[in-house]
């Protein structure tokens, strides 16, 4: 659990607000009304602008993505530079998703509660896109993207 907390107060320091302002308003209005308030990490689960906010900062500082999986062209950069990172082929940089992370939580109740936040087509959504909940950063992501603190193990079932 330490490697948890550590990691959490890592992007705890980070701020969106730290890359500009060219970002989701929503979620930099987030992050101002926040301030250094604590809050539930599952509060994401329920609050779209946290969600978002927590999703940024791990695009600014663990390079979370690519924007669109399915689009090969679009994220052949992204995958060199994960390759890169890793010391590593581009096509071993694509096993480390995170739906094989262990910060993955895919348990059947942290997917329910993502579905019926979401509403009706909630578990729809959840299946399409296979979410799951990350428990380093506090957000809901999806299986086939990945980040930089990607931890093999996963997912959490
Ligand atoms: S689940 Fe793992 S790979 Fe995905 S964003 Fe969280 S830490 Fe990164």
């Amino acid at each position: 659990m330490k490697i948890i907390k550590l990691i959490k107060d890592l992007i705890l320091e980070g701020k969106l607000s730290d890359y500009g302002s060219n970002n989701t308003p929503a979620a930099l209005k987030k992050e101002k009304e926040l301030g250094n308030k604590k809050i539930d990490p599952m509060s994401s689960i329920d609050d779209l602008d946290i969600n978002t906010l927590g999703r940024n900062v791990t695009v600014k500082e663990y390079r979370y993505g690519p924007l669109n999986p399915k689009d090969e062209k679009g994220s052949k950069e992204f995958w060199e530079d994960k390759a890169e990172m890793w010391d590593t082929t581009v096509e071993h940089a694509k096993t480390s998703r995170c739906s094989n992370c262990s910060a993955f939580n895919q348990k059947p109740a942290t997917l329910k509660k993502i579905a019926k936040a979401i509403g009706k087509e909630g578990d729809k959504i959840v299946k399409q896109s296979n979410i799951g909940f990350c428990e380093f950063f506090w957000f809901k992501c999806a299986g086939s993207r990945t980040c930089d603190a990607w931890v093999g193990g996963g997912p959490l079932k």
